[in-house]
């Protein structure tokens, strides 16, 4: 495929540039550059998901009837590139590129009259009701039971690992209406608010020191029937839909090409003896021409995947083919950044990753959340289904072994 830039995606490219220049506020910038984990704080999170949703770019992947901007994959990619370039915070993702595009597909009129405009103002905050501390990998063991009470279900049990229920106002979840037959063919797709009354939210630390995820747990929830996302017991499929949105609905490579950069950067920057600087060590330049080689190649397979969708529709299984390459490729970028700032990643500064913080950090700028980052994407590959998970998957229905 041709991946030279029209001179239309050239006008479009300054467009958005513009547009960055224009509402990236140093407080956003510093909320970016501050953001430990999978997740930016939340205030300037929150900010930018506001500047983008008033221009009417938060769901730039949707298609044109339910509010995206009705771009092309090309300018898709350009703006997730230029974004990730500019370094722009992370955004809540679970309501525009999960739950979404799952309501636009299996939803009704009334729940997408409910539902979708709140995620295109960014006013709506979800998380994810999946995994179970005994349903990870295997989900279709979930356990969590919604009892039918006429109108509405009652549901008993817990769900863990949920990344960001204590700042979430609504969860899509699993839930088992049946027990009988397949496991697969008992379960539900249902959306509530987590302010119900039963639900209790348990933070869990990560070992990187972050409050990223919960155990939430269900003490007779009443949930409305109408707030099932397709028919009873067919939840499975709905499920899966949303997992090739998670794992393959937006482009992996900018992120990793942006910090292929950054590490050149800092390696320009960093002492390797003798007075020479990192970026003329022959092994630190091998490095970094390989994850060049790695990025390009991810780059490359995603516009080409991406090119033959028409809008809105995702992947399928080759969504795992992004996800297991995007997620590898990251951690080894962030592996060589920590050996490129070496002892600057000894030091656990948490207070320092606070945006308007008077810290005297003991790291350089570029090296403050470094070790952070990588510590806690270890759990790139764990989460969204493990890399052991999506090599079963493309063996299966990509390769048709
Ligand atoms: C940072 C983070 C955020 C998360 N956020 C959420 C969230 O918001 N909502 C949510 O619902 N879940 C979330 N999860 C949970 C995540 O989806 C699960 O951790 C993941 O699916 C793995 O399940 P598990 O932890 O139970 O591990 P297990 O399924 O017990 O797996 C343990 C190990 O066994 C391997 N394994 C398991 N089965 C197979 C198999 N069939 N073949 C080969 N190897 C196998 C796995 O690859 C893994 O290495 C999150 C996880 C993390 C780490």
């Amino acid at each position: 495929m041709d991946m030279n830039l029209s001179p239309e995606d050239l006008a479009f490219r300054d467009e958005v540039r513009t547009f960055l220049d224009a509402k990236l506020t140093d407080e956003i910038r510093e909320g970016a550059r501050l953001t430990p984990s999978v997740r930016s704080p939340m205030g300037p999170s929150r900010a930018w998901g506001k500047a983008l949703a008033d221009k009417g770019w938060l769901c730039h992947a949707w298609p044109a009837e339910y509010g995206g901007p009705g771009w092309n994959v090309v300018q898709r990619y350009i703006f997730e590139l230029e974004c990730a370039l500019a370094g722009t915070p992370v955004l809540n993702h679970m309501g525009r590129k999960m739950v979404g595009p799952v309501v636009m597909k299996y939803g009704t009129q009334a729940q997408k009259d409910e539902y979708l405009p709140g995620i295109l103002s960014d006013e709506l905050i979800w998380c994810q009701g999946y995994s179970e501390p005994g349903a990870g990998s295997d989900l279709a063991s979930l356990q969590t039971s919604a009892v039918s009470d006429g109108d509405d279900y009652i549901i008993n049990g817990s769900k863990i690992w949920t990344t960001g229920a204590h700042q979430a106002d609504h969860i899509f979840c699993l839930v088992r209406t049946s027990t009988e037959g397949k496991r697969q063919e008992g379960i539900s797709f249902v959306l509530f608010p987590m302010e119900s009354p039963g639900i209790t939210v348990k933070p869990i630390l990560t070992f990187a020191g972050d409050h990223d995820f919960n155990q939430v747990f269900f003490d007779n929830v009443r949930v409305p029937k109408a707030n099932r996302i397709g028919d009873e017991n067919k939840g499975w499929t709905v499920a899966k839909y949303l997992l090739e949105f998670e794992r393959g609905g937006v482009f992996y490579s900018p992120q990793v090409r942006a910090g292929v950069e950054k590490l050149a950067y800092i390696a320009g920057q960093e002492p390797a003896g003798g007075g020479a600087k990192l970026i003329d060590d022959p092994g630190f330049r091998r490095k970094l021409a390989d994850l060049e080689i790695q990025v390009s190649a991810a780059e490359m397979s995603e516009q080409r995947v991406m090119s033959t969708l028409s809008q809105g529709q995702n992947p399928g299984a080759a969504s795992s083919i992004f996800k297991l390459r995007g997620s590898e490729i990251y951690q080894d970028m962030l592996e060589a950044t920590m050996k490129a700032i070496a002892y600057y990643a000894a030091p656990y500064q948490p207070e320092a990753y606070i945006p308007g913080n008077n810290v005297d950090a003991i790291a350089p700028e570029y090296g403050i959340v470094a070790s952070s980052q990588y510590f806690n994407q270890r759990a790139a590959t764990i989460y969204a289904g493990s890399s052991e998970v999506q090599r079963t998957i493309i063996a299966k229905h990509v390769l048709g072994l």
